[in-house]
């Protein structure tokens, strides 16, 4: 197909504020080619977005909001997987950049480091990083994913001194213990390039996703953490890493 490259994307949102520092435009990339079992966003997985403009569209139509971003604030690229269309998220971090806009990319870091995925993670101002397990198995069989491609990637990071924000979902009988996360720690504490690392509960919120698109959902009968349960392994996760 000739013509501009076009991005395809499942939806935006205009004013967000979970996703990085400040407030954020975020933008839902297509595509991911893992299965984790407490993916909350199945219906970003595959098909065709909502929209499909080019960089530069985009990148004009969310201008627009740069006086809500403050001094933090900016655009978070985020999923599906956004790496699975790096040369787009190249581009529009590029065409960001040039308006002034702070970029932050949200990533399962599982995707293997091809030039433009490298370009997209060195030019992204900070990257938000899933460590969804912290060994093989755990990514074997919950994600159909490879831990060592995390590896690489945060190993990546480092070497660039970037700034990266960890995340883990915590899922009740999977994850939930002080043990794991002490094991989760231990990954932690290696890199410099981490300045946060955040435990996210499991909900169940996605769950009429799975119904709706006729999808086996793996969790059906796995409960939400608690919030006291996640504040204490919050707690015990600080803890375990020290001083970031
Ligand atoms: S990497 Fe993200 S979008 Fe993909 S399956 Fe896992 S949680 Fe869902």
């Amino acid at each position: 197909m000739n013509g501009p490259r076009r991005g395809n994307i499942h939806s935006v949102e205009s004013l967000a504020a979970l996703d990085g520092k400040g407030i954020r435009y975020e933008v839902f990339f297509m595509g991911c080619p893992f299965r984790c079992a407490y993916c909350h966003n199945p219906d970003t997985w595959e098909g065709e977005g909502t929209l499909h403009p080019t960089a530069d569209e985009l990148a004009a139509k969310i201008a627009r909001y740069k006086p809500y971003f403050g001094k933090e604030g900016g655009v978070t690229l985020s999923g599906g997987e956004v790496l699975t269309q790096s040369e787009f998220a190249c581009e529009l971090t590029d065409r960001l950049h040039e308006r002034g806009i702070d970029v932050a990319l949200d990533t399962c870091g599982g995707v293997p480091l091809t030039d433009s995925v490298r370009r997209a993670l060195a030019s992204a101002d900070m990257v938000i990083l899933d460590l969804k397990f912290h060994d093989e198995e755990g990514y074997r069989r919950y994600c159909r994913g490879d831990f060592r491609a995390v590896m690489n990637t945060l190993d990546f990071l480092e070497e660039r001194g970037a700034c990266v924000w960890l995340r883990t979902v915590v899922v009740p009988g999977i994850n939930d213990s002080e043990e794991e996360i002490e094991k989760y720690a231990a990954i932690v504490k290696r890199y410099k390039c981490v300045r946060r690392w955040q435990l996210l509960a499991f909900h169940t919120m996605g769950f009429s996703k799975y119904e709706r698109m006729g999808i086996d959902n793996p969790l059906k009968d796995t409960p939400a953490l608690s919030k006291d349960r996640l504040a204490q392994l919050q707690e015990f996760a600080d803890k375990c890493i020290g001083e970031l």
